[in-house]
């Protein structure tokens, strides 16, 4: 019998007490039993946001939430500034485009991560920018975005600094008030521990003003409207109430084990994996400088096919990695430190790769992987 244990940069391993909170039956949500619900859910997120602003839960995937920003902090015609590094980047400008919104681009080759200065420039070059997105990891190369840096100079002027914190909450450190990010974006799936279905934005006042300026069109995501709702502990349309519920026993277990232990985990996690991709002969795609602790992105030699590795190592074996995506089809894997895994997880995955790759005529003396990752995890 095959398990099927995801290694995947979301969805994730759920925890089995999560699971069984999904199980419950369903309550109504307009029930003072809910709104504790409700209260607790905002406690905890705020912890992890490590945020005193509002956040808002909004029934959708991570892109709801992205989308909820663009359409409420913008009006069309207004100037922002996105940064394209990789796929997510991109969506930032896609959704610019489809609200009207004149982006400028800051193109960043895959692999690296925007600079502080580069934002500087381009705040200096583009006076009238209303906001700048950017990725706090960038999941389609295995980038992490300085974002203490960038917030900082964001802070300097009349923009607003807005984070795709879809993957990376939870794992990496994002201090969201004491940087002064002003809004971010997140999800159930990733860090979270949870199915997908249920997205998060917290808004700071400078972000919330824009809101109220705002003369995009919006209906369901119009967070003028989740604002009001909040202010009573409820949400303006039917909330997602078994994720909702859920995501209290997640955030239990989070504040349980605290954010600092949580971010040496996956760090852990994530060295283990870097040292056996090493030993296997294979390279790490991103820059030294800029690599995430959320997701190791593993180039391959160009004569393994990486698409097929990923195949294998999922329909045969059970063992759920991400391959690349646009220009890096094939080139790469990814293989995620997010949710509910622990090291015997990760040398799991590392056995699997292993036994592909001699499989897809790589060579490399068999263990070394297991090998070089066990030795980071019995030394730290
Ligand atoms: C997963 C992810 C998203 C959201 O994707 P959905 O499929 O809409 O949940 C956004 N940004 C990043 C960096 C992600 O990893």
């Amino acid at each position: 019998m095959k398990r099927n244990l995801l290694l995947t940069p979301g969805p994730t391993q759920i925890p089995p007490s999560v699971c069984q909170a999904l199980g419950e039956p369903i309550i109504h949500h307009r029930t003072p039993q809910f709104q504790e619900d409700i209260k607790e859910a905002i406690e905890g997120l705020q912890y992890v946001f490590q945020t005193k602003n509002d956040i808002y839960l909004i029934p959708a995937s991570g892109t709801g939430a992205m989308e909820a920003l663009v359409a409420n902090i913008l009006s069309p015609g207004d100037k922002a500034i996105t940064v394209e590094g990789g796929k997510f980047g991109e969506r930032w400008t896609e959704l610019c485009q489809a609200y009207g919104i004149n982006a400028h681009v800051i193109k960043v080759p895959w692999g690296q991560a925007v600079t502080a200065k580069e934002i500087k420039q381009a705040l200096e070059e583009h006076k009238d920018a209303k906001a700048v997105f950017i990725t706090l990891s960038e999941t389609s190369t295995g980038v992490v975005t300085d974002v203490q840096a960038v917030a900082q100079e964001v802070q300097k002027t009349q923009a607003v600094c807005v984070v795709d914190a879809v993957s990376g909450l939870g794992v990496i450190d994002l201090k969201m008030d004491a940087w002064g990010v002003d809004a971010v974006a997140s999800a159930s799936h990733k860090g979270f521990m949870l199915p997908p279905g249920l997205a998060f934005v917290s808004v700071s006042d400078k972000a919330f003003k824009l809101i109220e300026e705002s003369k995009s069109p919006r209906y369901y995501f119009d967070l003028r409207k989740s604002k009001k709702a909040f202010e009573k502990t409820d949400t303006p349309f039917t909330p997602a109430i078994g994720i909702v519920r859920a995501l209290n026993e997640s955030l239990t277990l989070m504040r349980k084990e605290g954010l600092e232990n949580l971010f040496a985990h996956y760090a852990r996690l994530a060295r283990g994996t870097q040292q056996a991709a090493l030993a296997l002969g294979l390279s790490l795609y991103p820059d030294e400088s800029c690599r995430s602790n959320v997701l190791t992105a593993i180039g391959l030699p160009s004569t393994v096919d990486g698409n097929k590795l990923v195949k294998v190592m999922r329909d045969t074996y059970g063992v759920s990695v991400a391959g690349g995506q646009a220009e890096l089809k094939g080139k790469i894997i990814r293989i995620a430190h997010m949710g509910c895994i622990d090291e015997y997880d990760i040398l799991t995955g590392i056995a699997c790769l292993e036994k592909v790759l001699t499989q897809l005529g790589h060579s490399f003396e068999l263990g070394a992987g297991l090998s070089a990752a066990q030795k980071v995890f019995n030394q730290e």
